[in-house]
């Protein structure tokens, strides 16, 4: 079996500012890059917030520049999805992880950088049209909604720029907001609130899905003060409610929280397994954003060879 200093699972911002420190720290990182490569910002349109990118950066080709820079100082990146986990609790312990299933492979560290993935709102007419009128990312499937009237749900800074983005292709985009005001950003709700063919219906709420054998075909919502329902045209339903950590492969072995974050120890980001650590958005539920899981991928790595180095390696 293959074994080794240090293993990163997860290819987003936090899991390559771990391999970038860790190989610069000549721990030999091995990076199993999920099932998402390059993590969420591969799904998103310009990253307008990232330090050091004056004109914003295609969140796609950031991660490209991350890719190249962890591969620079030698971190070796594989295709693969650990499967399962049986971590070590004893310091200095090997810890085994199984890729795709199949083969296995040891590592003194692991660094979690697993991220988080899309919250559906959990109606059965979602299942029933995924793919067929229902998204959950907008730059990746609007493009088949082009010229059609699409709906929105949502009201965090994901909803407002899916909302944006699909305004370019789409002659009518209904925002559906559940309250009387929106979570996202000042910046991101102006930029909705001056699109002109983005309609906001405030205080409103889901009900169903309809549509027949071809598709979407409107979406039933209902206004939670007046009562009031009705179904909007709608040919695409993008549903940007937030995410929900990856992290079940470590249940029932790493503490995490109710929701399935996974908790670390006060500034630093040590799990309760000697030689685990976690960084970025699989143990943030607070700032969620790619330079904060940067930092703490940093962390990892620094913390990883602070552990390496406390066993003599
Ligand atoms: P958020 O958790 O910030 O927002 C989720 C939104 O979905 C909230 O408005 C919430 O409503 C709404 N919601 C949740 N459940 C339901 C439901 N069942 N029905 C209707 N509405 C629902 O998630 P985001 O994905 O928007 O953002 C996550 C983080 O990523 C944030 O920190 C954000 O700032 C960041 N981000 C930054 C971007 C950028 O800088 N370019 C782009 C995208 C995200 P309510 O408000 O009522 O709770």
């Amino acid at each position: 079996m293959e074994q080794h200093d240090c293993i990163i699972i997860g290819s987003g911002p936090a899991g390559y500012t771990a391999a970038i420190y860790a190989a610069r720290a000549d721990l030999k990182p091995i990076m199993y890059m999920g099932l998402q490569p390059g993590g969420q910002l591969t799904t998103t349109t310009e990253v307008d917030n990232f330090p050091g990118y004056p004109q914003g950066v295609d969140g796609n080709a950031m991660m490209e520049d991350l890719k190249n820079q962890a591969e620079r100082f030698g971190t070796d990146i594989r295709f693969g999805i650990v499967t399962k986990t049986e971590l070590n609790p004893e310091v200095g312990g090997y810890h085994t992880l199984t890729i795709d299933e199949s083969t296995q492979v040891q590592a003194r560290t692991v660094i979690i950088s697993t991220g988080a993935s899309a919250k559906y709102l959990g109606l059965p007419a979602e299942e029933k049209f995924m793919g067929f009128g229902v998204s959950a990312c907008a730059v990746c499937d609007g493009f088949f909604y082009k010229g059609q009237e699409v709906v929105v749900v949502g009201a965090g800074d994901t909803a407002a720029e899916e909302a944006t983005y699909l305004a370019k292709l789409c002659p009518k985009v209904t925002m559906l907001v559940r309250r009387d005001e929106m979570r996202a950003s000042k910046a991101m709700q102006n930029r909705v609130l001056e699109t002109k063919n983005i309609t906001v219906l405030w205080n409103t709420e889901t009900v169903d899905l309809v549509g027949d054998d071809k598709g979407l075909t409107g979406v039933q919502v209902k206004n939670n003060q007046t009562g009031e329902e009705e179904t909007i045209p709608a040919t695409g339903f993008f549903v940007a409610i937030g995410h929900k950590p990856n992290t079940d492969i470590f249940k029932g072995q790493i503490d995490m929280d109710d929701t399935g974050y996974i908790k670390t120890k006060a500034d630093s980001t040590a799990t309760n397994f000697p030689g685990v650590f976690c960084s970025g958005d699989a143990q943030d539920k607070i700032y969620r954003q790619a330079v904060t899981a940067a930092g703490t991928g940093c962390m990892a790595a620094l913390e990883s060879e602070r552990y390496l180095g406390a066993l003599g390696h």
